[in-house]
């Protein structure tokens, strides 16, 4: 299936450059980041829209269909804000008209919501969901528990901040299982934002150890394991650790060397193409779990394959937030966080074993799996 629609935008006041893709529609209706980053291209904007349907066809969504936004910037610059909300302003027709809108790498989803707030939407809905009382009382209750929620422990701001990552941590430990039969391991994260803090966390409560962590400037690594939870409370707002909060066995290193880490597992939970044919013969991991959106290149994926190294997809990986959407906006389950997080563990499980399962038997690579399997295969055009 090619992409529905492709819009591209230039700034007026900088150099900014954006598209929003829509990858497919049901009933109307679709939803996914908008992410700002000074790499951000058309293509792998589409790249990530074509996942997210994926996505939410491998969460068994019956009612959402996948789109993203990108902007290229630096999500640093004091003007970040501006850009985006002019962003935003540009795209308002297909924002109205039902495309749900959330944060993704570089943005927040309190500066989304500020925007979406001065349109006067909240979050986006078609028109027929607007006409739908039960929907609209359930969007309402929906808004408060994706902005208030918290995780079980209070560890993180909002539940919605964490569910992904605690969806590739059970992904992680079942891929694990089931390559290894076995539980424990030792694990090198790409990324400490919302994915890698919270992954980071639920592996370290699962019982897997945490030998290092790469950051936008740097990589800390301790061959006996990090004090998870020191570091959560160090990092800043972009996601970068404190080297006040690392304890005197720890190693600094640069950030590019992450893949120089001996470990079992490795969660890029950062940036696209993190993994790529320059790196992937360096990969010392058995099993690979993206944690991050497109960390793995296509010629990556090959040289992966060849060495027989085991991989979760993003789309089965890092599902957390968009089910926990998925399933509350359209009424599945009750706004309980108990309730979401089993929720997602079982999901997250599942997959990850249907896939890998597949992958032993058939010596197929697990992405391929995993695209048959979980095909979109709905694109409707609804009336208005
Ligand atoms: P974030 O902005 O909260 O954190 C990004 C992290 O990546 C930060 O720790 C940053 O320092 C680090 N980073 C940036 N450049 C790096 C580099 N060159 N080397 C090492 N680390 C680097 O972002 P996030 O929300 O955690 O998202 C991370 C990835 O996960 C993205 O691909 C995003 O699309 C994907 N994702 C996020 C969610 C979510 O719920 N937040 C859901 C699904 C997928």
């Amino acid at each position: 299936m090619k992409p529905y629609i492709v819009v591209e935008w230039n700034d007026t006041e900088t150099e900014a450059k954006g598209w929003l893709c829509i990858h497919n529609l049901i009933k109307g209706y679709c939803s996914g980041g908008l992410r700002m980053h000074p790499n951000v291209s058309k293509q792998e904007v589409m790249k990530l829209a074509e996942g997210m349907a994926y996505k939410y066809t491998a969460a068994g969504s019956t009612d959402i269909g996948g789109h993203k936004s990108g902007i290229a910037y630096d999500y640093k610059k004091p003007d970040a804000f501006a850009v985006l909300r002019r962003f935003m302003i540009a795209m308002r027709p297909y924002i109205s008209m039902g495309i749900d809108v959330g944060d993704d790498l570089g943005t927040k989803y309190d500066d989304i919501m500020k925007v979406l707030n001065e349109f006067g939407l909240g979050v986006p809905i078609t028109k027929a969901q607007s006409h739908d009382v039960d929907f609209v009382k359930r969007k309402k209750a929906y808004e408060v528990f994706y902005l208030t929620a918290r995780d079980e422990e209070f560890v993180f701001d909002t539940l919605s901040n964490a569910i992904t990552g605690f969806g590739v941590a059970y992904a992680v430990d079942e891929a694990h299982k089931i390559k290894e039969g076995k539980k424990d391991a030792r694990v090198v994260i790409q990324g400490f934002g919302a994915v890698g803090t919270s992954c980071a966390f639920k592996l370290h409560q699962l019982g897997y150890q945490i030998v290092g962590i790469a950051d936008a400037n740097m990589l800390v690594s301790c061959k006996n394991g990090l004090d998870v939870e020191r570091l959560i409370n160090g990092v800043n707002q972009f996601g970068e650790m404190d080297e006040k909060t690392f304890e005197t066995s720890y190693k600094v290193h640069q950030n590019t060397k992450w893949l120089d880490i001996d470990c079992d597992i490795l969660v890029p939970a950062a940036i696209e193409n993190a993994i790529n044919s320059g790196n992937a013969d360096k990969v010392k991991a058995g099993l690979i779990v993206e944690g991050a959106n497109i960390p793995v290149s296509n010629k990556a994926d090959q040289i992966l394959h060849h060495r027989g190294v085991a991989l979760v997809p993003d789309f089965l990986a890092n599902m957390g937030c968009i089910r926990m959407v998925d399933r509350l906006l359209f009424g599945h389950i009750e706004m309980d966080v108990q309730e979401v997080n089993r929720d997602i563990e079982s999901i997250c499980r599942k997959n990850t074993r249907i896939v890998l399962e597949k992958w032993i038997s058939t010596k197929k690579f697990s992405r391929d799996i995993a695209k048959e399997i979980f095909k979109p295969t709905i694109q409707d055009i609804y009336p208005v």
